[in-house]
């Protein structure tokens, strides 16, 4: 426990070794930041395996990467490129509210909210009088996101965030944090060593025999979690009774179309398909549960659904919905895969490695480690955890979709008393409220509570002050502005093709 190590040992012994384990996005993510920050103050070392290699997934991203790389100074033209970066609108949604029907989740407004009322109590007035067309109608990004366009607007007017290839992405800002002073070292960890008493990580033993000693170990080994977990002992919270997908099949295919501003989510019989496309390629998978098909008929179902030449083997990976019961243990702290996963569905695995990252920079220990900064630390990565789980099970617990044994599943599992009291929440009074630090918003439930089919009894008094034909013209104006707007970008392809220079 952390408090005895308080007791035990020297927390005031300063922290200026920083070794990063391992050089997956994590990795790479959390030197980057780290040198860019406080570089000049500390000795940051990162280990890596190139015959282990990454995880080699996680291409969509949300708006909040933007904010990582103003913090750090990158340009988002050289980000691009080099990544072969596309821009996103949002998630599109097939086969999830029911077979045949799709909604899109877009990352900016809906409408216009009253402040009494969100925009939804609006629409759904406007449903019940015939006066409202589909939700997504009044949202820009969804209207762009249909026309296949794409420009910047100012004052964030189009909200955006990015796909990327994660092999470039580490390479990139593998080379950003080497030029600020980050030491690469190749080699395999074999053995985790702790100091005597403590408890705490002294160094990382490698296969050569090399030692590599630090104050402050951040484990970045991905779903090995070897110091974290292995070493340390810290258990792993299990949520596969809200999350039934175990598993992923991933392969890279040629683009033969334009490249979409947005990401699809294409529901399957037993789980769930991504199509992202990038510059040069497109990252193809499908996310399912073993407890529904097998490997097999999970590659046969992802690879019935390509367009292009595969480029890459079908490649299989295991994982466990969950969460570390604690990120930060003694002397090591856990960011990326080692410290929990949530399925991609909302592409927030990099928006939780940022998390990390930024609140180790805001709670960093140059002074030596105290116990209440790791009970803190833990205490809101639970919450930013806890927040986009009941968010992705949202998705699988709201649904229609009725037709296979897992759908069926899904529909009758119980959820999370939080995510319970929101849903019942807003399913008799259309109501929604973002909590303090809460990652998505009111218009990101509304979207997906609304597209996934879930019509609440009631809406907002407030609404009955407009007439029908008051009504008609406030959405009818509201939905004409999002498609003018949107007829008025360029072509998402040809915006990207002359933004970052690529051929
Ligand atoms: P990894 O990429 O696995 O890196 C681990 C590192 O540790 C590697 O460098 C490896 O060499 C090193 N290592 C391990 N063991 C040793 C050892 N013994 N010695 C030395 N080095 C070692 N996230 C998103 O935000 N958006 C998405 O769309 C998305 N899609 C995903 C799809 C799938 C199917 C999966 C599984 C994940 C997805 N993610 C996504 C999550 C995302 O891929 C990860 O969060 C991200 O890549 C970070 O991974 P990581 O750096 O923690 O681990």
């Amino acid at each position: 426990m952390i408090g005895q190590l308080a007791g035990d040992t020297d927390t005031r012994s300063p922290v200026r070794r920083i070794v990063i384990a391992g050089g997956g996005t994590a990795g790479w993510m959390t030197a980057a930041a780290l040198s860019k920050t406080l570089g000049r103050r500390l000795d940051i070392r990162l280990v890596e395996s190139d015959e282990i290699g990454t995880v080699g997934v996680g291409e969509a991203t949300i708006p909040s990467l933007q904010v990582f790389h103003r913090l750090i100074g990158v340009d988002e033209r050289d980000f691009m490129a080099a990544t072969q970066a596309t821009f996103k609108l949002g998630i599109r949604f097939e086969g999830w509210h029911d077979v045949g029907k799709a909604y899109f989740h877009g990352f900016g407004l809906t409408g216009k909210d009253h402040w009494t009322a969100g925009f939804q109590h609006f629409w759904l007035k406007g449903r019940q009088r015939q006066l409202a067309a589909d939700y997504g109608a009044y949202c820009l990004e969804a209207q762009a996101a249909r026309l296949g366009r794409f420009a910047h607007l100012p004052d964030d007017g189009l909200r955006y965030a990015y796909h990327l290839d994660a092999t470039r992405y580490a390479a990139f800002l593998r080379r950003f944090s080497e030029a600020l002073g980050v030491q690469r070292i190749e080699g395999r960890i074999v053995e985790v060593r702790r100091c005597e008493g403590t408890g705490d990580i002294r160094s990382l033993r490698l296969d050569g025999g090399a030692e590599v000693e630090g104050d402050l170990f951040i484990d970045c080994t991905g779903f090995r979690a070897l110091l974290i977990g292995d070493a340390l002992g810290v258990g792993y919270e299990d949520w596969s009774h809200w999350l039934f997908n175990d598993s992923a099949v991933a392969v890279q295919t040629a683009a033969v179309d334009a490249a979409l501003p947005y990401t699809r989510s294409i529901a399957h019989g037993a789980g769930w398909q991504w199509r992202i496309p990038l510059q040069h390629r497109v990252g193809n998978g499908l996310v399912y549960s073993r407890r529904f098909i097998d490997d097999d008929q999970a590659r046969q179902t992802l690879q019935a659904q390509l367009r292009g030449e595969t480029l890459t083997t079908p490649r299989v990976i295991r994982f466990q919905p969950g969460q570390r019961h604690e990120a930060w243990r003694a002397n090591c702290v856990a960011i990326g895969l080692a410290g929990g996963f949530l399925e991609p569905l909302e592409s927030t695995s990099i928006y939780l490695i940022q998390r990390a990252i930024i609140r180790l920079l805001q709670m960093f220990p140059a002074d030596g480690i105290q116990a209440p900064d790791a009970t803190e630390f833990n205490r809101q990565m639970r919450a930013d955890f806890e927040h986009v789980r009941d968010f992705i099970v949202l998705h699988f617990k709201v649904t229609e979709r009725r037709d296979t044994p897992y759908w069926r599943a899904c529909a009758d599992m119980s959820v999370p008393p939080s995510l319970q009291h929101r849903i019942d929440l807003f399913r008799q009074t259309a109501r929604i409220f973002r909590g303090d630090g809460e990652l998505f918003s009111e218009n990101s439930w509304a979207q997906v509570m609304l597209g996934q089919g879930l019509v609440p009894a009631q809406h907002h008094p407030v609404t009955e002050l407009m007439g029908d034909a008051e009504l008609g013209r406030f959405l009818g104006s509201l939905q004409s502005a999002a498609e003018q707007a949107a007829q008025q970008l360029p072509p998402h392809d040809d915006y990207v093709r002359r933004y970052c220079g690529a051929p």
